[in-house]
């Protein structure tokens, strides 16, 4: 036995994580009893010239890149697999262990995320293939947001129609969000019971939510992660009108304005960058364009915030997380600037300092805890499924 943690030395404690994205695999092996990272990879360009032919291409070279370190999948070490799944429907609203059914449950949701289900559920066939007795799970990034209430998951379209194409609001980026909402409570010395959290999670993609109690009840993206925030590639909220204009006035078809919304709009459509590091540079220098993309982002990042102020009724406090929200004081100060009338009041030390860890960035004084937390989307999804496949 180890007596630190109880397991038998050489017992399967180790859960390997996959993230098979639409262009790309992550992969990383984590020692369940002290989270340790053994392994960790990413093959890109998937499809592309110089990358893997195909995801099952992709899923064979990590499978290979493991076996080169002595990790590989036949591993008695390895206890499980979990597989990020990014869309859950309304029929899975929490991780769950794959069987047969569950792969063709998954299937059925392609419609409603053609572009990633499909990377995924490869994923999910390759390494099953592979390790056919393993326990694998399946974890969701809409399964966080499952507990929203019907109020704030409805849209107001007839609800026969709405019924019948499965639309209504989903929310995204669930694990991080569940992750960073309880690693805010702990941070705080609290119980997620009893926390009251905006998680405004600031990444290429990006997205708002409110969780009270630990439980979700709104969040910024919807059917698809196009609404909401302004990312660095997506619009985020815009009238729906905008598209009929563009088909009937513009000409565009249908997946030219899926492109335009998806991939050419939000910081990139505005300013030509993408990158808030490169947004600042250029705004350093005087730069209108790049100015007016920051704006437009924090302007939109305040709506929510008082929107979800609302929603909360009381907010302990406002988290943020992911490549921009860990790393740009800038846009977080702009967010809540003049926000002292909900009980915010940043201290622009702190925030201005760089850290890696959890750490607060609100002035002692201040009434709303406004937090920094790294998030970790792999160690949650690691523990879901070590949780899972050892029960
Ligand atoms: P993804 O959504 O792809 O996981 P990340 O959470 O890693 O993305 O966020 C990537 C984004 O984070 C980059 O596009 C960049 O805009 C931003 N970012 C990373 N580092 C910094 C930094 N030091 N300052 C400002 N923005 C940063």
């Amino acid at each position: 036995m180890n007596a630190a943690n109880g397991t038998k030395a050489g017992a399967p404690t180790r859960v390997l994580v996959i993230n098979s994205g639409s262009s790309s695999v992550k992969y990383q092996l984590l020692d369940m009893t002290d989270h340790a990272r053994l392994a960790t990879g990413l093959v890109e360009r998937i499809g592309e010239r110089g990358g893997a032919a195909d995801h099952a291409a992709a899923l064979r070279q990590v499978a290979d890149e493991l076996d080169g370190q002595g990790l590989g999948l036949d591993s008695p070490r390895l206890a499980a697999i979990g597989h990020r799944v990014v869309h859950g429907g309304t029929r899975f609203t929490a991780p769950t262990l794959i069987t047969d059914e569950v792969v063709t449950a998954i299937e059925e949701l392609v419609p409603l995320a053609p572009l990633h289900n499909p990377a995924n559920i490869t994923g999910i066939k390759v390494t099953r293939e592979l390790r056919p007795e393993l326990p694998q799970v399946a974890v969701f990034d809409t399964a966080f947001h499952a507990t929203i209430p019907e109020a704030a998951a409805r849209y107001a379209i007839d609800l026969a129609t709405a019924d019948r194409y499965g639309i209504r609001r989903y929310g995204f980026h669930g694990t991080s969000h569940a992750f960073v909402s309880r690693a805010t409570a702990a941070l705080l010395g609290r119980e997620p019971a009893d926390t009251n959290v905006i998680v405004l999670h600031l990444g290429n993609g990006a997205s708002a939510s409110a969780v009270r109690g630990g439980v979700c009840v709104d969040t910024s993206m919807g059917l698809t992660p196009l609404e909401g925030l302004v990312m660095g590639t997506r619009s985020g909220d815009v009238d729906p009108a905008v598209v009929f204009h563009l088909e009937r006035v513009g000409g565009l078809g249908t997946d030219e304005i899926d492109t335009l919304l998806n991939k050419r709009s939000g910081l990139l459509g505005l300013c030509g960058d993408n990158d808030m590091r490169e947004i600042g540079r250029r705004m350093a220098e005087g730069d209108k364009a790049a100015q007016l993309a920051f704006d437009v982002y924090v302007h939109r990042l305040r709506r929510y915030i008082g929107a979800f102020s609302a929603v909360l009724g009381r907010v302990d406090a406002i988290t943020f997380t992911a490549g921009v929200g860990e790393n740009s004081a800038a846009v977080r100060e702009a967010a809540l600037l003049g926000l002292d009338n909900l009980g915010v009041t940043m201290d622009p030390v702190r925030n201005a300092v760089r850290g890696t860890g959890a750490r607060l960035v609100s002035a002692s004084s201040s009434r709303v805890a406004v937090a920094v937390v790294p998030t970790d989307e792999e160690l949650e999804i690691a523990r879901d499924t070590y949780a899972l496949a050892t029960e």
